[in-house]
Order: C-alpha cells, then sequence, then structure tokens
C-alpha cells in the first residue's frame, strides 16, 4: 500500500543520504591532511587580450589528487573545505604556491604576467588576510599590481566586514576582480562601494551567446556596464570560436576558456608564456 512504499521512499531516500554524508565526511579528513601530505597543486589557466591576441595573465585553480581517490573536483571539496574552514588554512598555501610559482618565472625572464587568485569570504572574516599577503608581496618581492584576487557575490554581502579589506588590499595596488558575474543575488549597488578593477562574466552568459536572440544583449549590458564603471571586461569559459568572434566584437577586453587554452600544469604553462 501506499503507507509501504512512502517507507521504502524514505528507506531509498536515506540511503542516499548516508552515502552522501559518508563522502563528505570521507573528504573533509582527506582534506585535513592534504596540505602536509602534498596532495594539492595548481594549474594555471592563461588569459588574452581578445583585441590582440596577447596573453595578460593567468587564473590559478586549485587540484586535489588523493592517493586512493584519485582526482577530486574543485567543485566538490571546495564547498565542503568552506563550510568546515579548512579553506582560511588551504587558501593560504594557495595564495603562497601562485607567489611562489610567479616569482620563479620572473627570475627566469618571462613577462611581467598578472596573477588571479580565487579568494572565499571566509579567507576575508576569519584571517588577517591584508597582512598575510602584504608580507609574502615583500618576501617575493612581487609587484603588488601582478596580483589580482577574484571574489565573489558572497563577499560583496558581506559588505561592513569585507570593504574595508578590501580597500586596503586594493590601496596596495592589489586588483580585484568579481566572479561568476551576474549569477549571484546581490543587488548591483555594490559596485558603488567596494574597490574593484575586474568584472568577470560568468560562463553561463558565454554558453548561451550563440543560440539566442536574447543573450546577445544580455552579455553586451554588461560588458557595456563593466565599461562604463572603468573596469576591465573578462569573459570566462569561451569554449568556440563563434563565442571568441562575438565577444571580440562587443569589446570584451579579456578572455579565458577551453577554447584558447585548458588549465595547464606549471611546466606546460611555461611553455606557452611569453
Ligand atoms: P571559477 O573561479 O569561476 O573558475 C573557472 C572554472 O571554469 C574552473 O573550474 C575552470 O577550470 C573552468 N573553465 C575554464 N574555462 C572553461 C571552459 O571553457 N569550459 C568549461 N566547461 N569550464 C571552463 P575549476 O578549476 O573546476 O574550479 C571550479 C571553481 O572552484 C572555481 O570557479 C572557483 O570558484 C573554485 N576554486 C578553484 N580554485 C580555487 C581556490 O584556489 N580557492 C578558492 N576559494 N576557490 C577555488
Ligand atoms: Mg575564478
Ligand atoms: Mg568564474
Ligand atoms: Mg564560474
Amino acid at each position: 500500500g501506499a503507507k509501504e512504499q512512502g517507507k521504502n521512499n524514505y528507506q531509498f531516500y536515506s540511503n542516499k543520504m548516508n552515502k552522501l554524508i559518508q563522502r563528505k565526511t570521507q573528504i573533509e579528513k582527506g582534506l585535513r591532511n592534504a596540505i602536509s601530505k602534498e596532495e594539492l597543486y595548481l594549474v594555471y589557466q592563461p588569459q588574452y587580450q581578445l583585441r590582440t591576441k596577447n596573453m595578460t595573465g593567468a587564473e590559478a585553480l586549485l587540484r586535489w589528487k588523493h592517493p586512493e581517490w584519485g582526482p577530486i573536483s574543485p567543485a566538490e571539496f571546495i564547498p565542503i573545505a568552506e563550510e568546515t574552514g579548512l579553506i582560511v588554512s588551504i587558501g593560504e598555501w594557495v595564495i603562497e604556491e601562485a607567489l611562489i610559482q610567479l616569482r620563479s618565472w620572473l627570475d627566469q625572464g618571462h613577462f611581467p604576467m598578472r596573477m588571479s587568485i580565487n579568494i572565499s569570504v571566509r579567507q576575508i572574516r576569519e584571517q588577517n588576510i591584508y597582512r598575510f599577503i602584504k608580507k609574502l608581496l615583500q618576501k617575493y618581492n612581487i609587484p603588488a599590481k601582478l596580483i589580482c584576487l577574484e571574489i565573489t557575490e558572497t563577499v560583496l554581502q558581506k559588505r561592513d566586514e569585507a570593504v574595508p579589506v578590501l580597500q586596503k588590499l586594493h590601496s596596495l595596488g592589489i586588483c580585484i576582480s568579481i566572479d561568476d558575474f551576474g549569477t549571484g543575488f546581490s543587488s548591483l549597488s555594490y559596485l558603488k562601494h567596494f574597490p574593484l578593477d575586474v568584472l568577470k562574466v560568468d560562463k553561463s552568459f558565454v554558453d548561451d551567446i550563440s543560440n539566442g536572440q536574447k543573450d546577445y544583449p544580455i552579455i553586451q549590458s554588461i560588458i557595456d556596464l563593466g565599461k562604463n564603471l572603468n573596469l576591465q571586461v573578462i569573459a570566462e569559459g569561451i569554449e568556440t570560436e563563434d563565442q571568441l568572434l562575438l565577444l571580440e566584437k562587443m569589446d570584451c577586453d579579456i578572455g579565458q576558456g577551453y577554447y584558447l587554452n585548458k588549465p595547464l600544469s606549471s611546466d606546460d604553462f611555461k611553455i606557452i608564456m611569453p
């Protein structure tokens, strides 16, 4: 009967829930040791000026390869790291690793490219990220203007806490970028209150650019909004030549995506960088 079936559904549901919780607990446990066991590494996805096709910099993206489970997607482990607070120590590791890499490339005579680093809201709230980054810039002798911090709209929602920290970072010369622009729930008014330099148009808008009548004006409006606010506009997730040409036509400044290049290991990145 219906009651019996309800019970079965419940059991099915709770089995699935148990598996999810187990997996999460496992990932959390693994993540606690991932830094000391040297299971984390960074890959670098190049960014190109669309007008000239020159490389301008790269985004550092975190990777985790567990010895038994293999590679685990950041889409899965970053939210768990954020929830558990592990993102604070992992995020410190990411920042230092990215600066060490940049220093090494500069020492090898490569061009002074801009390194973009993703920052979670907890790093801004629970850590003196200003002092941390300032010290590392000195330690590795890196010009602040070569560093760009990518924040999401979650950070923008914590305006009272985030603005003073970002202002101090910005006054050092560090670039601040809004990631995944247009996908969050905050109002446009934050654009007035935050020290911003770059607007990253989310991949979801780029995806739809060539299919519809409506998407074209939407992405054009986002690009124009960025330009009117004196922000550099970067489109992410460019997968086709079509998208690239349209974005170029719409006067988007910089592009990033599989069509241009995938995220690369530091060895592979070195080969393609000027
Ligand atoms: P994100 O910052 O928006 O990074 C862009 C994501 O899109 C990356 O995924 C990148 O590999 C992927 N991507 C780039 N071009 C294309 C494309 O043409 N097509 C498709 N389908 N995907 C493309 P990834 O590396 O899996 O990272 C996912 C998210 O995890 C990032 O999104 C970022 O929010 C977060 N993340 C990654 N590394 C870090 C980190 O060091 N710290 C923090 N806090 N978050 C990180
Ligand atoms: Mg990003
Ligand atoms: Mg993004
Ligand atoms: Mg994204």
